[in-house]
Order: structure tokens, then sequence, then C-alpha cells
């Protein structure tokens, strides 16, 4: 791949949360990365805001992938241990969707896993290298509690086990992720109630007892309960990525508590700070407002798929939705409206049709009117400066109307120039930006289709010549069954699809 050769003389920089500053990306081992990106609580469909999150995420992935590390990606499912209140309070949220439905915890989480799955591939997500669930987990998070409460961090409390803030806080930084201090959050929150097991408000819960109307309960040491919703992260990224890994993500709203929480679970474990590089995506916000489950503003994907919502005027392809999405950076609050998928849209059109005619691009001795070398480190640029996808974006419409300038013979290209070229818009547009072009999926299909009844139309014809009409006859009555009619003629045999 010659475009590729280009980046090595440059450097990827990630922002990193904790340090609220861009810094040169080293991997803990040269040439590897690991990733962990807290996955899906499933207790309901996704919607378009997760589906911001995995998207930046899947680009973060495509890149890493494509300067050649070897990325472990892992991404967990939450099927247990996430309340009501995001914290130690209320009920399971997949428990409490089992019992409205009147089905099985783990019926609810089969059917939203699923649906995930197929969402995200539609959005053409690359599925991560391990994705752990919290109940698969059980074990190791006990081992890890036991482990947390003999290094003095955590105390038992009426069957429950809490992680003690206060203690860690006199040899760690609590709330070193989110830039809080906690003597302030002690002076914002309020007494603790006296049915409270808790020390302290600020003490989250590593184990809880169940109450006997509780469905999810495991046998433990303590009770029969359920790990605290932070545990799972921390147990599952350590176990598949080590103590210490690469980079952490997930999206901007899980900074506190629950990335907080994770690093102090990580240090009270095994005493290392358990992530170099934090990472956190923006929100997808709907009329200004954050999309969320929890308050109803939301926009499912399917909706966007079929147009079904007076927030839209049409339709939209998922690679289109795509493409909107990674026209913000990461970081960016990005608000969704049907009229900018729209702009979308035309942009995507007009890319994917200046990708179509490359091909056929005209090319002579020497290149003139662009510097594509420079073009394509600009590219690599935008891509290492903490994945800037915008301006890849506004850098691949340079390109784009050079390639019409080519077309209008107001520019030229040189064949060498034409490779890099047709090599580096494929690579940023499909394997990077992870884009599909619909004309060529669904013409792809046709093609592979023609060629299958053009096969059959052949035996079928061998079979007559044969006077096996049985074969013949079942060849075109089968055809038609699905809908695809034979038409015998005399320049041959040709066919519809009904
Ligand atoms: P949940 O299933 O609620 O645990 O969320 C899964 C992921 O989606 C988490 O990383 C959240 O931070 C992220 N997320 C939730 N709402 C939004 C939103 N409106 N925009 C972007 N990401 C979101
Ligand atoms: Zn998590």
């Amino acid at each position: 791949m010659a475009a590729t050769s280009l980046y090595k003389t440059q450097k990827l920089k990630i922002y990193n949360s904790i340090s609220s500053q861009k810094e040169i990306f080293t991997p803990i081992t040269e040439g590897y990365v690991g990733m962990y990106v807290c996955g899906p609580t499933v207790y309901s469909n996704v919607h378009l805001g997760n589906c911001r999150t995995f998207i930046s995420f899947d680009l973060i992935y495509r890149y890493l992938k494509h300067l050649g590390y070897k990325v472990r990606y892992v991404r967990n499912i939450t099927d247990a241990g996430h309340l009501e209140d995001d914290g130690d309070q209320g009920e399971d949220k997949v428990a409490k969707k089992a019992r409205l439905e009147q089905l099985e915890p783990m019926e609810i989480v089969q059917r939203y896993t699923v649906d995930f799955h197929t969402i995200l591939a539609k959005f053409n997500n690359i599925p991560p290298s391990i994705e752990p669930t919290a109940t698969g987990h059980i074990v190791e998070q006990i081992e890890t509690i036991k482990t947390i409460i003999d290094n003095g961090f955590a105390y038992l409390a009426n069957g429950s086990v809490y992680f003690d803030v206060k203690k860690f806080n006199e040899t760690n930084d609590y709330g070193k992720l989110s830039g809080r201090k906690l003597e302030d959050m002690i002076a914002n929150t309020r007494e603790l109630t006296a049915q409270s097991d808790k020390k302290n408000p600020q003490d989250f819960a590593l184990w809880k007892k169940a109450e006997p109307e509780h469905i999810m309960r495991w046998p433990s040491p303590w009770s029969d309960g359920f790990p605290g919703w932070h545990l799972e992260c921390t147990v599952m990224s350590s176990k598949y990525l080590g103590e210490r890994f690469d980079i952490h993500g997930g999206g901007m709203d899980l900074k506190f508590p629950h990335h907080e929480c994770e690093i102090a679970q990580g240090e009270a474990a095994c005493g290392l700070t358990p992530v170099n590089y934090w990472m956190h995506a923006n929100m997808l916000t709907l009329d200004g407002k954050k999309m969320s489950k929890s308050t109803g503003n939301i926009l499912s994907p399917a909706e966007i798929f079929n147009g079904e919502s007076d927030k839209l005027q049409k339709a939209f392809a998922p690679t289109v939705a795509r493409f909107f999405m990674l026209q913000a950076h990461y970081r960016s609050i990005l608000d969704f409206s049907n009229d900018a998928l729209e702009a979308s849209e035309k942009g995507f059109y007009r890319l994917m049709e200046s990708i179509a005619s490359l091909q056929h691009l005209k090319q002579s001795d020497a290149t003139q009117g662009f510097d594509i070398p420079g073009w394509i480190a600009e590219c690599y640029d935008a891509m290492n400066d903490d994945f800037n996808s915008p301006i890849l974006i506004a850098k691949l419409f340079d390109a784009v109307k050079f390639i019409n300038s080519v077309k209008e013979e107001k520019a030229t290209i040189s064949t060498s120039d034409y490779q890099l070229l047709y090599s580096a818009m494929n690579e940023f547009v499909f394997d990077i930006l992870g884009l599909t072009s619909i004309n060529e999926a669904s013409s792809g299909i046709s093609n592979k289709l023609s060629g299958t009844v053009e096969l059959l139309i052949d035996l079928r014809a061998q079979a007559r010549a044969n006077k096996d009409f049985a074969t013949s006859d079942k060849i075109r009555d089968e055809l038609l069954s699905i809908g695809i009619q034979l038409k015998d003629g005399r320049e041959g045999t040709s066919f519809s699809i009904n």
C-alpha cells in the first residue's frame, strides 16, 4: 500500500481525558494496542445516541488497525448489576424490563443483544475482538472484591460490600478523571438516610445483597446478591487486557461516576492505575437535548432507515447516517436534524460519485493542479490529530474537486499519482471511515444473482438438449416460484425478476 507509507513520519496524538491534553500515543507494547470500551446495557433497543458512541470507537479501532497495530478490542455487554439510578438504588434495569414483559431476564438480554449487533452491523461497525458479559464473570468479580477487602479499601455491611472512598482518598486521588475533589463532593451531598448501610454517601457498592424480590442473584461469601455496575468493567478489562492497558473509552456521560470508580477499583485491587489513555465520545443531541432512553428524547436507528418519525421527512441509508456522524469530531456535541442529514446525504453521494468516476480518470505524463503526496500527508495529519474525521472529510472533498477538474480537462494526473490517489481515496473512505457505497452494494448482489440465473439457464438448455424435460421443467418452475421468470425466445432464454 503506497499511501500508508506516508503516515510513518507522523505521530498519532490522542486527547487523554485524564490530562485534558492531546498526548503522543505510545502503546505499552510496541505494535500492540489494548482497548476497552463500555458496551450497552441490554434492556432496550439501542438508540441513535448510543450508536454514535460505538461508531466513534469503530473509527478509532479502524484507524489503529490501519496504522498497523494489532488491536485487541474488548467491549462488554452489561447484562446485570446496572441499577435504575446508575448508582446503588432502584431495580436492575434488565430485571425490571423482564418483570414488565413477564420474560426471563436472559430473554431480555438475548433480544437486545441481537438488536445491538444487527444495528451496528448495518452501520458497518467491525465487531470487537472479545465481547464479554457481566453475568459470565461473576466468579472473577467476587475474587476482585475479596482482594479489595484484603487491601483495606472495602467494608462489609449487612451482606453488601462497599468501596471505602474516604479511605482510598487518603493514599490515592479519587476524582482525578472527572476533576472533582472529594471534599467538594462531601460538602455538596446530602447526609445519608438512616437506612443506608454506607459509611459515606460517596461509597459505592461492589456487591449488593439481593432483596427477596430481586431475581438476578448469585451466591457469594457475603450474601446472595449481585455485583455493582462499575466492577464488571474493572474485572473484564484486566482479565483480557491486563491490569494496565492502553485505551479505555466510553460516552462522556460515563466519566463520573462509572470510570472514576473503575480507576479506584483498579488501583485498590492491584496498586496500578489501570488505563493510560482515557477517551470520551461526546453526545448526540436531539432538539439540543441529549438523546437518552430515560427521558424518551430519542430517535431509533429503525426510524432513520424507514423514515417513519415526525422528526424526519424521508428515510436515510445507514451509511449516510454514519457519514453524518463522522462529519463531526468525536469530542464535539452533534445535534441531529433532518436538514443536517439531508445535507450529509448530498455530500455522501458527491463523494461516492467521485470515487466511482476515479476508475475512468484519464492519466497523463505529469500531475498539474494538485499535490497528491502532500494531500495524503494532510489526510494522515487530520487522523493523527486525535482522529479528526471532519478535517479528513474536508480533505477528501479537496480531492473530489481535483478529480472533477481532471474530468473537465482543467488539471492532469500522472499514472503514479493516480495510483496513490486511487488507493488513498479507497482506504480513507471505505477502510478508515467505514462507509459503504449504496449502489455498489446492491449492484454487487444483482451481478451475482444474474450470474447464478445465467448458469441455471445453461443447465436447463443442456437438460433439454438431452431430452431431460423433468430437470428443465424443474429449473423453470422452481425459479418461477421465487419470482424469477424465464422467457424462451428466438435469441435464447432471458429472464425477468418480479
Ligand atoms: P447505555 O446502554 O445507556 O449504558 O449506553 C451505552 C453507551 O452509549 C455509553 O457509552 C453511553 O455513554 C452512550 N450514550 C448514551 N447516550 C448517548 C448519546 N445521546 N450520545 C452519544 N452516546 C450516548
Ligand atoms: Zn464500563
